[in-house]
């Protein structure tokens, strides 16, 4: 998705851009994604990308429009809200600590009752004691996305070169000149490396992107008369209705490698959060299971950006977000390519950051030794 809507940017800016894929483009970790559109952290590690979600989460209606008039296909976007149930006890001070946190990050949230949490969407269990109310949030169809995204790009002129895994970054001293598969060299005068959890699989691309997959499990439900309209959250689970009445649900998290196996544990666990908080999906038909691979950095912040190799940059490790970040990242890479410059300040994530660590921790094992 993010390779894809770079391209589609960089095509709409005027250049000629080709896009490489090693299989049919758009069936990993986008492919598997619930589509949450959320910019609010989910642990303290994640606050430095709120600026970035926030930035993207305002560019998300103009960025479905244009993609759904290219292509003429609907991407399934719900700016509908999402809302987070809580079922503690100690609901009452829970549900103050995170509408705080939500209002000093600038993020819409609103506390509710139990009650008023049913009133909006009655099929929530009677144990949810209070809920939080984020009006701003939305969700869209992943996979109706992509391919909006991929039939805009082309129509824009993006040549798509599918079934070609690229083996190595074409590197002469400082300069990028392109991309290598197999015995073949592709020169370009700019080369964006987005290939999400397996960026660090390409001969010199591991040092700026020491990307690792976060395997995710999701099964999707379907369950007559029982409506969801908002995004639902508790503590173990989400909850995703899609507009043709599919309710997604998910997803584990578990570093296993580049395994995608779908497990009774995995599904158990989903199945049992699920029925938790809305029990009336315990009826519900499992329609498909799957899992897919979240591309995870280091400190778990997307890595964006140009390195010390003139013409390369990087859009990858984007973890848990990369359905929101997708505008923005393809914004951001037009503008570094375009104009040198952004306008975001986007040090944080540079690729550059993992060398400094790695140097760092060189030499204070050599000062010790
Ligand atoms: C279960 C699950 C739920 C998620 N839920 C959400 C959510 O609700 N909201 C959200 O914002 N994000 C969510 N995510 C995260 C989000 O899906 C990812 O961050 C995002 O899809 C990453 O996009 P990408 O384009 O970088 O990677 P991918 O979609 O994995 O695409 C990488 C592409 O690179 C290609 N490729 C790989 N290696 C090579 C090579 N050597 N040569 C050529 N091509 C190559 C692959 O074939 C693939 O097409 C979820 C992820 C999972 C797994």
């Amino acid at each position: 998705m993010i390779g894809g809507a770079i391209a589609l940017e960089l095509a709409s800016a005027g250049l000629n851009v080709g896009l490489f894929d090693r299989q049919e483009p758009g069936r990993e970790a986008s492919w598997a994604s619930a589509g949450i559109l959320s910019p609010a952290p989910e642990s303290p590690a994640m606050l430095p990308l709120v600026p970035l979600g926030k930035a993207s989460m305002a560019l998300y209606p103009a960025f479905i429009q244009t993609v759904e008039e290219l292509s003429g296909s609907s991407t399934g976007f719900r700016p509908k809200g999402t809302l987070q149930a809580i079922v503690s006890r100690s609901a009452r001070e829970e549900l103050n600590t995170i509408v705080a946190l939500h209002h000093g990050l600038g993020l819409p949230a609103e506390p509710i009752s139990g009650p008023e949490a049913r009133e909006l969407e009655p099929a929530l269990a009677a144990e949810v004691e209070a809920a939080v109310l984020r009006p701003a949030e939305a969700s869209v169809d992943n996979r109706a996305l992509i391919q909006s995204i991929l039939q805009s790009a082309q129509r824009s002129g993006v040549k798509l070169i599918s079934g070609t895994p690229i083996d190595a970054i074409w590197r002469e001293g400082t300069r990028c000149l392109g991309l290598i598969s197999g015995a073949e060299k592709f020169a370009s005068q700019f080369t964006v490396i987005a290939t999400g959890s397996f960026s660090a699989g390409i001969s010199g691309a591991s040092i700026y992107a020491p990307v690792r997959p976060a395997k995710g499990q999701m099964l999707s439900l379907r369950c007559e008369g029982v409506p969801i309209e908002r995004v639902l959250w508790s503590e173990n689970i989400y909850l995703v209705p899609r507009n043709d009445g599919r309710i997604l649900a998910g997803a584990t998290v578990e570093y296993l490698g580049f395994e995608k196996t779908v497990t009774l544990g995995g599904i158990s666990k989903l199945s049992a959060a699920a029925t938790e908080l809305v029990p009336a999906l315990k009826d519900a038909r499992i329609e498909e299971t799957w899992a897919g691979l979240r591309p995870d950095s280091p400190d778990h912040l997307p890595i964006l950006g140009p390195v010390d190799v003139e013409g390369l940059l990087f859009a990858t490790g984007h973890f848990r977000s990369g359905v929101l970040l997708t505008p923005i990242t393809a914004k951001l890479v037009r503008e570094w390519i375009t104009e040198k410059n952004t306008t975001l300040d986007c040090r944080r994530f540079s690729p550059l950051r993992f060398q400094a660590i790695a140097s760092a921790h060189a030499g204070a094992s050599a000062s010790s030794d």
